[in-house]
């Protein structure tokens, strides 16, 4: 019989990805509603040691495979090796990250295993009474969420996007297993030669990692609306986002948008600078701690989620906001 809860951990470079670490969380609530176990699966070369963390992070097993066909991540090896641990294993539930990896493997599996998979999702929930996994995402452009059922077949299969779930915090005191899983390669298993990999150099820190975020919306008027922004910024610390709606116009690269298709984020504080508040915006920032919006129209939308408003021109409003704040910093300073 299909049992426990099983989740795809991402490393590149032999660094644990977060998507991972937060799909443990949400697998450990899953798990627990099932009186079943977390299981990690953690492919790689030498990815051993940092099986540990994963136990620390709710994982009460952790399978790894390691191979130097598996160093980086190639569709097909990993397809075989998943394949083969869902195929002796027989989980109930797979998470993966919907990350560019995980979007890659996660289909194939679902054909390869003849399951279904729900990608994108931004709840997972137990249904208490037939206990199958309830998998939440948008639909019809986010004007409203579907929730999707695999009734028929195992393991029940989903995406969801990095920052979406929770991290549990480390605990040292869990105790779990480690398994080391051996799958067989050969040549036919590698059908692509990696010759080179270049990173793309980024002086900035993904959005959502970033404490406090700055976000810019068709109200700042164009490209040089995000330089007092930046400004703002600067003086807080804060990383700059934006809406697509100043993604679109080309007025700031697409890696800075928050929402349903941009990034998911959860900062201690975010300023929605200029706009409006659609619900496509509002997947992707209404967790965040505390949000103040600056909107010069009374009815945006965005006022119904911002714990502090501000109706105004933000052309008067940031310079006045960045002159506080230094003038706050400068007090601080002096006692
Ligand atoms: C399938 C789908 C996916 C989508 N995904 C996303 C997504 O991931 N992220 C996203 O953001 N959107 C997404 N959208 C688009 C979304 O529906 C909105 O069109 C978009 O969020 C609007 O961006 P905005 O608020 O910056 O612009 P607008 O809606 O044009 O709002 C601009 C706001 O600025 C205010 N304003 C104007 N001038 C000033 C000023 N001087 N001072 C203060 N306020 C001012 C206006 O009052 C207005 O409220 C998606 C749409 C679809 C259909």
């Amino acid at each position: 019989m299909s049992k426990d809860v099983f989740v795809f951990i991402e490393q590149r470079d032999n660094q644990l990805e977060k998507v991972g670490i937060e799909l443990l969380g949400k697998a450990r609530e899953l798990a627990d509603a099932l009186g079943q176990n977390v299981v990690a699966m953690l492919l790689g070369e030498k990815v051993k040691d940092h099986a540990e963390i994963l136990i620390k992070h709710g994982a009460d097993k952790v399978i790894v495979v390691e191979d130097e066909m598996l160093k980086e991540y190639v569709t097909e090896p990993y397809a075989k090796a998943i394949t083969q641990i869902i195929k002796e294993k027989d989980p109930e539930i797979v998470i993966y990250g919907a990350s560019s990896i995980g979007r890659d493997l996660a289909p194939r599996l679902a054909a390869r295993i003849h399951t279904g998979l729900t990608a994108d999702c931004t709840k997972l929930e137990i249904d208490e009474e037939s206990k199958n996994l309830m998998m939440t995402r948008p639909a019809f452009g986010g004007n409203l969420m579907a929730t999707i059922l695999c009734e028929d077949f195992r393991p029940q299969m989903a995406t969801v996007r990095p920052g979406v779930m929770q991290a549990l915090d480390s605990d040292g005191s869990r105790k779990g297993e480690i398994e080391e899983f051996k799958v067989e390669f050969d040549d036919s298993d590698m059908n692509v030669e990696i010759k080179e990999i270049s990173k793309q150099e980024s002086q900035k820190k993904d959005i959502t990692e970033a404490k406090i975020l700055v976000s810019g919306g068709r109200g700042i008027g164009g490209p040089e609306g995000f330089k007092p922004l930046q400004e703002l910024a600067d003086t807080l610390e804060a990383e700059i986002s934006a809406s697509r709606a100043s993604v679109d116009s080309g007025w700031i690269t697409k890696d800075h948008q928050v929402g349903q298709t941009g990034k998911t984020v959860r900062p201690e504080l975010y300023f929605a600078m200029g706009i409006s508040g659609a619900i496509q915006h509002v997947a992707g920032m209404e967790d965040s701690d505390l949000i103040i919006a600056v909107n010069k129209d009374p009815e945006a939308a965005i006022f119904e989620i911002a714990d502090l408003g501000v109706v105004g021109d933000i052309n008067a409003v940031v310079p006045k906001l960045i002159e506080s704040i230094e003038r706050e910093k400068k007090i601080k300073a002096e006692i």
